[in-house]
């Protein structure tokens, strides 16, 4: 039995690692501030006597009493729309929040994995993106505050890991989606299915020619698990390699939920990357076989599912 504290524990992948460590008898200790983590994604673990929570933001100082084993550092707004709307909260929670957590993780001797993102690969000019390319992103663009405080998280963690032998893992997680996503974030998921759901125009932006690759929750968070036990520190890409255009993603939307919505365009936001798709070879090296087993259209069907309750 470990004793896990997950920063970021009410977000969307937070709320089903959380959800993951309890099912393993570990005992779970969930940091969330709320800004975009939801009470709903965790009421259901209140019962459980291994879990308990924490109102705190991450980028002031951390206090957790007793010994950890691990730290999950999640929390972070993920959103474009989000990190677009909290510029400052976002830079600050990479940055200070990331700091805070590796603290914390050296005083208690605690192993601690990152959360980073395909965003530190920018707008990529390699394509597929394997971890050794070094990215193309713009620093004063409206996503650099999200990109770059990512970008300096994992160079604070590397620090902590040279410098003071903190054992790190860092994770690069590409487009993930399903259950317990906000309806209202902003991203292509929740906007294309509530779209759909509502028969309203789904809004593909740009010429919908961008690629993305889109991996469920569940197989995202096996591969944060293995890669938090394995004797890797990282970066590691997870993500499913399946590369979509937007277009072809919003005509899968339609024809999943049977909608009768429309396909309308509007503009590409700034530095919206052209192409994203996650070379997974050395995941599947180091972390024991790991690859994406839900399909697309599985994937989505329970996201559907999920998102339908909250759009009725
Ligand atoms: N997108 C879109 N319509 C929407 C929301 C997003 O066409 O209503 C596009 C967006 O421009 C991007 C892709 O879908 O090219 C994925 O966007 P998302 O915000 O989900 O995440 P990103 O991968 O850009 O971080």
């Amino acid at each position: 039995m470990a004793r896990v504290l997950i920063t970021g524990g009410a977000g969307f992948i937070g709320s089903h690692l959380c959800e993951r460590f309890l099912k393993e008898g570990d005992e779970v200790i969930c940091m969330d501030n709320f800004i975009t983590g939801s009470p709903d994604n965790i009421a259901h673990l209140f019962t459980n006597k291994n879990f308990s929570f924490i109102p705190q933001d991450v980028t002031t100082y951390i206090y957790v009493k007793g010994p950890l084993d691990a730290i999950l550092h999640f929390a972070s707004p993920a959103s474009p729309v989000d990190y677009l709307e909290l510029p400052i909260q976002t830079l600050k929670v990479g940055s200070l929040g990331t700091h805070k957590a590796l603290g914390l993780a050296k005083e208690k001797g605690a192993r601690l994995l990152l959360a980073s993102t395909s965003e530190v690969y920018g707008d990529p000019l390699v394509h597929p993106q394997k971890e050794d390319y070094w990215g193309n992103v713009n620093p004063i663009g409206p996503r650099g505050v999200y990109d770059e405080a990512k970008r300096f998280a994992e160079a604070m963690t590397m620090a902590y890991h040279r410098a003071h032998g903190v054992q790190a893992r860092i994770v690069r997680i590409f487009n993930t989606y399903g259950p317990r996503m906000r309806l209202r974030d902003g991203r292509v998921v929740p906007n294309f299915i509530a779209q759909a759901l509502r028969g309203e125009d789904l809004t593909v932006y740009g010429d919908g020619k961008q690629t993305r690759s889109f991996c469920f929750v569940s197989d995202l968070v096996e591969g944060l698990v293995r890669l938090l036990r394995s004797d890797h520190v990282g970066p590691v890409n997870i993500g499913n390699p399946r590369e979509l255009t937007i277009l072809e993603f919003a005509q899968a939307i339609i024809q999943l939920t049977g909608s009768k919505s429309q396909i309308i365009f509007q503009p590409l936001p700034i530095d919206d990357p052209k192409q994203r798709k996650p070379d997974i070879s050395l995941a599947r090296q180091v972390l024991n076989n790991w690859e994406p087993r839900v399909s697309l259209e599985d994937g989505l069907r329970q996201t559907i599912a999920y998102f339908q309750d909250k759009v009725a």
